[in-house]
């Protein structure tokens, strides 16, 4: 009666954790959203334009003042020169730019490269969009890839790439050498990359985001997405773009007039507002999330938990194995929701083969008396499992 795809797939993690998360009452370090509401004075300025402005549905590629401040602002924080005409795409979050993208791109039987850990959304549309999945797996404590993993992944069928730098759920950033290697076979194998960026305002100095749009030769075969949700911490916004040369945005739009059509023109005047008012807020915004990122850091090695370095997003990750946790990530995770009171997310979700499964993933986006009570309920999850794995090798 369903299509196989989405039968057999089940409800997100994200989803799964936060809700276990509800039911026990337990401090949410799972879904990946900050404690904050968001900047004062782009909330207000989409209350303004939901009560002045226009409610009627805008342009189809978005509101030409947002389309020209997404322009301006890659202009002045990434050097990268976009015509916001022919060249930008309004979407309805990066999710649904992911979803376009797939669409707009993918031939039936076109193979698809993609680097496991996969962002959730990823497979399932790659798929239902007729593409064929090889995949990369990049493994901890560096999740790099090399160019060994590139000729096993790449062949004559390769169409696309799907690259997400700064990585979610690992915090890296793809370094100058992944880029250039990408950028060599991309050339060789006439493949284009789709490259979710939404976190490339979220790095933490010295580390820097690079879009695989500025290697030699691929300026022309990147399609570019950014997410105002993550850029001002207004995550339930949902306000995303796809930038790419005029060719690849034809089929994008087109793509994006069957999805969503439009994204609500309040958010869009308010985000076109932010994105040219907001100099302060990105200079601040890192510098302050990289201060609760050690302060988790801090409270989970007083803890005696290993945790891995982290460039940029609103995570960081743990080595179960390194921290003394006898248990697979799925396990803990399931445990310290239920019996300790604090959410998580296995990295192993973002795995469809050969799992790395003894890391979790911390949202470290919150108060600092929630990173710290956090960080000892994990302890005492680690305790209960401690025991019980005592108790399971006593009966054996
Ligand atoms: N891609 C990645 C890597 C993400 O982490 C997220 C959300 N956190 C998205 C896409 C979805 O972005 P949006 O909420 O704008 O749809
Ligand atoms: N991107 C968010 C995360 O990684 C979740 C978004 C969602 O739930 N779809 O936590």
């Amino acid at each position: 009666m369903a299509n196989a795809i989405f039968e057999a797939l089940p409800t997100t993690i994200f989803t799964v954790m936060s809700g276990l998360a509800r039911e026990h009452g337990a401090i949410n370090l799972g879904q990946g959203f900050p404690d904050e509401p968001g900047p004062l004075a782009i909330r207000e300025r989409a209350a303004m334009e939901a009560v002045e402005g226009d409610n009627q549905y805008p342009p189809m590629q978005g509101r030409p003042e947002l389309r020209e401040a997404i322009a301006a602002h890659y202009a002045r924080t990434q050097g990268l020169e976009f015509d916001w005409r022919s060249e930008i795409t309004v979407t309805s979050g990066a999710t649904e730019a992911l979803a376009a993208a797939f669409l707009g791109l993918i031939e039936t039987g076109d193979e698809v490269v993609l680097f496991q850990p996969t962002y959730d959304s990823y497979l399932p549309m790659v798929r239902r969009a007729g593409g064929v999945p090889k995949l990369v797996r990049l493994a901890p404590p560096d999740w790099r890839f090399d160019r060994a993993m590139l000729e096993a992944a790449f062949s004559d069928r390769t169409r696309l790439v799907v690259l997400n730098t700064p990585l979610n759920p690992t915090g890296t950033v793809a370094t100058g050498a992944e880029l250039a290697l990408l950028a060599e076979f991309c050339l060789r194998h006439d493949a284009v990359v789709v490259c979710d960026e939404v976190w490339e305002q979220v790095v933490f100095a010295p580390a820097r985001h690079r879009s695989p749009m500025l290697s030699r030769g691929m300026r022309e075969r990147t399609v570019k997405i950014g997410s105002a949700g993550k850029m001002f911490a207004l995550t339930g916004w949902k306000v995303g773009f796809l930038c790419a040369a005029p060719k690849l945005t034809a089929s994008l739009a087109k793509a994006h007039q069957f999805l969503c059509f439009t994204t609500p023109p309040n958010l869009q005047a308010a985000v076109a507002w932010g994105l040219a008012n907001s100099d302060a807020w990105f200079a601040e915004m890192p510098g302050s999330l990289a201060a609760s990122r050690d302060r988790l850091i801090g409270a989970l090695r007083a803890e005696g938990f290993a945790a891995l370095s982290c460039e940029g997003t609103y995570f960081l990750t743990v080595d179960l194995a390194a921290s003394g946790v006898p248990m697979d990530d799925l396990s803990f995770c399931h445990l310290a929701v239920r019996e300790a009171g604090v959410a998580a997310i296995p990295v192993s979700a973002f795995y469809e083969s050969d799992p790395v499964s003894a890391i979790i993933r911390l949202c470290f986006a919150k108060r600092d008396e929630t990173l710290d009570e956090g960080a000892r309920r994990l302890a005492k999850a680690r305790d209960v499992a401690v025991r019980r794995a005592r108790a399971d090798s006593v009966r054996a």
